[in-house]
């Protein structure tokens, strides 16, 4: 065989680095005419060159399925988290979808997401096939689950009953009351060592929250992560629980779980204690 029978093609290989960068490398691959394996090899290099330069992004490393609370006062909330989600989703390469209703919740629509992001959206109206689903998927750990603030909105509203499943979940509680005219609060962290508390310091402040009360604390029930002060309040509020939790797991399903009660201003999205605690929450409770 001469070396003047080679012919040299050119060809591009893209191979995705681990900081999510595209290396580029150009390869001369030497391809007989005559040999049907090395056209074979060409036709399969150029199927995959033309498949890596068209735009694909890389697989996401896990997807997110997030239910928004639509229109009402978390409407701005819900904006904020979606910008901030889409950023968050493209540094740390993840995807997320959204959901405003629970129709399209089963366990087959469950089971491609490894993370459910409750953004408000309260526990109760929810389809009775979304209802069984959810608690498969949290029992079972299927995936993850991050909820904020209207999360535990337990009780009897808009003429629904309360969800027991839902309630034990939250740790066995019922709301009782709110703060509607905001407070400015300390919040003081319950356990430093928790990789959803990392970098948040032995306490923050959240400003005008509305600081749900419930009938008795979670805490027998679940692994609290913070507290706010009620003493903090500014303005200072009757409405008070004394032991006041408001981000902890419940350590008694399989699913990694965090309720962050923190949720009704977009503008918590501009408070970096906020951001990193969520931030914090996705990548642990996506595992
Ligand atoms: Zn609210």
């Amino acid at each position: 065989m001469s070396v003047r029978g080679l012919r040299k093609r050119a060809c591009c290989i893209l191979s995705f680095q681990s900081d999510n960068t595209v290396r580029h490398t150009t390869l001369q691959l030497e391809i007989l005419p005559t040999s049907a394996f090395s056209l074979i090899v060409a036709v399969l290099l150029a199927g995959l060159c033309a498949a890596m330069t068209s735009g694909q992004a890389p697989p996401p490393k896990f997807r997110v399925i997030a239910i928004a609370e639509k229109g009402g006062v978390h409407q701005q909330f819900v904006d904020a988290a979606r910008i901030w989600l889409a950023r968050e989703a493209a540094a740390d390469g993840f995807s997320v979808d959204y959901i405003e209703n629970t129709d399209k919740i089963d366990e087959a629509f469950l089971s491609q997401y490894q993370l459910f992001i409750q953004l408000n959206f309260p526990p109760y109206a929810w389809k009775p096939t979304a209802m069984r689903a959810f608690e498969k998927y949290i029992e079972t750990g299927e995936g993850g689950w991050i909820g904020f603030h209207h999360a535990t909105l337990l009780g009897e509203f808009d003429g629904y009953p309360m969800w027991p499943w839902f309630s034990t979940f939250m740790g066995g509680i019922r709301f009782t009351g709110y703060i509607p005219t905001f407070a400015t609060g300390t919040v003081a962290v319950d356990a430093p060592a928790h990789p959803v508390m990392k970098n948040l310091g032995s306490h923050f402040t959240i400003e005008n929250e509305e600081w749900y009360t419930y009938d008795k604390t979670p805490r027998p029930n679940v692994h609290v992560l913070a507290c706010v002060d009620e003493k903090t309040y500014s303005p200072m509020s009757i409405t008070k629980m004394g032991d006041h939790p408001v981000v902890w797991t419940n350590e008694n399903v399989k699913a990694r779980n965090v309720y962050i009660f923190m949720g009704h201003h977009g503008e918590l999205f501009q408070n970096s204690a906020f951001t990193t605690l969520f931030h914090n929450a996705i990548l642990w409770a996506h595992q």
